[in-house]
């Protein structure tokens, strides 16, 4: 196996990767908050992970992700203030806090599949996980880290103080980390660092669990740290998150799992930088503006372009959108599209590829693995094809559908519906790209119509390309 180096935020160094178990990589990606839809930023550290996971199986591991679902427990501030988000939107909206999650999730996902993010293995909403979080707590305040009080069990920050605890991963003193927080802190809390495991006696709230301290719910963080133990394990390999979640919310996580466990919770935290607007400020909720998949889609943007245009950053840089970007990124896909259609079956069904293909290979493979380096991957890929169209050579078909695995544009899938095209079909279709060229904009509908009612879907994209497929049956 070739060695696979990663930016861990704990050692802030590239780092080979080696995992606690040979061949196998578990994998803990902080999820959505579903009170509202998720927008472009939230929508890039999961390409990110998608990105990460598929160079791993790339590599060959076999990878266990879990993605959390918040439904519960996470305030208008990250630092347990506030009302509960999810909460807040029901209310707004008129639905209860199950409605509104449900909705918002649905629409996460939806965006994910569209955008071909793989599905985790497994999804795990914090509502349905109670009774593991009730157990961490408990094992906390047994190993004596958190005390009850009547308005919740918190955590003891000042107890937990001292090399390698709170402050290891963002290297921040816990005022710099807390800034304004001593304004609105609890008078139960014996610190205004505390931070919330469980509240306790907040009748308005209306999502609420029996447990051993009373009536409540639990706190943002301790859901993480609760999930990522029940489903993967006391140590996890790798914990990736926006890098806002840096400093509170993974301080957090560390400081609850290892007071309880008295092991390493995570052996590699990864984390991506944000999107940007044009102004150079973080798209986010909070900012108030936030571009959604649908509002690219009605400038006349793929989901796949916005794909190609995240992979043409690092994960670690800031990435600024543009359309002069998503332009570039629409007409990259094509470029792949095109590629695929011209492959021919005799090629398709080689398992062998020309010689130059291997050099390309290796390159792809070797920007992979120095620290998820996705724009050069991206590259290697589209001067393979350059260099492919050159020479008139399409048996780098095997090499591509292999990039492919990363790039997740499934050109098996485009090949394969553009060959399903019969003759008759190809001279309609030849006919329309001429009317199109032609500027016979009449013509071109009537031709439109025409392969439709023969069961063909019609796409005419923005850089002036159609794309033609046989409807699914
Ligand atoms: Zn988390």
């Amino acid at each position: 196996m070739k060695p696979f180096y990663i930016y861990n935020t704990l050692s802030r160094r590239v780092e080979e990767l080696r995992p606690l178990r040979p061949g196998e990589i578990s994998l803990y990606s902080c999820g959505p908050t579903v009170y509202l839809p998720q927008h472009l930023g939230n929508l890039r550290c999961y390409l990110c992970w998608d990105f990460l996971r598929r160079a791993l199986e790339f590599n060959g591991y076999r990878v266990r992700q879990v993605i959390n679902v918040t439904d519960v427990g996470h305030m208008t501030s990250d630092s347990d203030s506030g009302e509960d988000k999810v909460e807040t939107t029901a209310r707004a909206q008129n639905k209860t806090p199950l409605e509104v999650a449900n909705l918002y999730l649905k629409r996460f996902q939806d965006d994910l599949a569209s955008l071909h993010v793989e599905a985790p293995e497994l999804w795990c909403r914090a509502t349905e996980n109670i009774p593991a979080m009730i157990d961490l707590i408990g094992r906390i305040i047994a190993a004596r880290y958190a005390y009850v009080t009547p308005s919740g069990v918190y955590f003891d920050v000042e107890k937990y103080r001292g090399k390698n605890r709170i402050g290891r991963l963002s290297r921040q003193s816990l005022d710099e980390q807390n800034a304004g927080q001593r304004l609105s802190h609890s008078a139960d809390k014996k610190s205004p660092h505390d931070f919330a495991l469980w509240v306790l006696n907040q009748p308005h709230h209306m999502m609420q669990w029996d447990s051993p301290w009373g009536r409540g719910y639990p706190g943002w963080h301790i859901e993480c740290s609760a999930m990522a133990m029940k489903y993967l394990g006391e140590t996890i390999d790798i914990h990736t998150g926006g890098m806002d979640h840096i400093p509170i919310h993974h301080e957090n996580e560390i400081a609850q799992s290892e007071s309880a466990t008295g092991k390493p919770f995570v052996d590699y935290f990864v984390h991506n930088a944000f999107l940007i607007d044009k102004e150079g400020s973080k798209i986010s909720k909070s900012a108030g503006h936030f571009p959604l998949l649908s509002d690219l889609s009605a400038s006349g943007f793929e989901p796949l372009a916005f794909r190609i245009f995240c992979m043409g950053a690092k994960y670690r840089s800031e990435l600024a959108l543009s359309d002069e970007g998503l332009r570039g990124a629409q007409s990259n896909l094509e470029y792949f599209r095109e590629f695929a259609r011209g492959v021919p079956a005799d090629i398709a069904a080689e398992k062998s590829d020309t010689e130059f293909a291997g050099g390309y290979r290796e390159r792809f493979h070797e920007a992979i693995n120095n620290d998820l380096n996705t724009p050069q991957a991206l590259a290697v890929a589209l001067e393979m094809v350059a260099e492919a169209y050159r020479r008139g050579e399409r048996r780098v078909w095997n090499t591509l559908k292999d990039f492919d695995s990363i790039l997740g544009l499934e050109l098996g899938a485009v090949r394969d519906a553009s060959a399903d095209i019969a003759p008759e079909i190809q001279r309609i279709i030849d006919e329309r790209t001429a009317a199109r060229g032609n500027k016979d904009f009449g013509r071109s509908d009537e031709l439109r119509a025409e392969l439709e009612a023969r069961g063909y879907e019609v796409k005419d994209n923005r850089d002036g390309t159609a794309t033609y497929r046989r409807r699914a049956t």
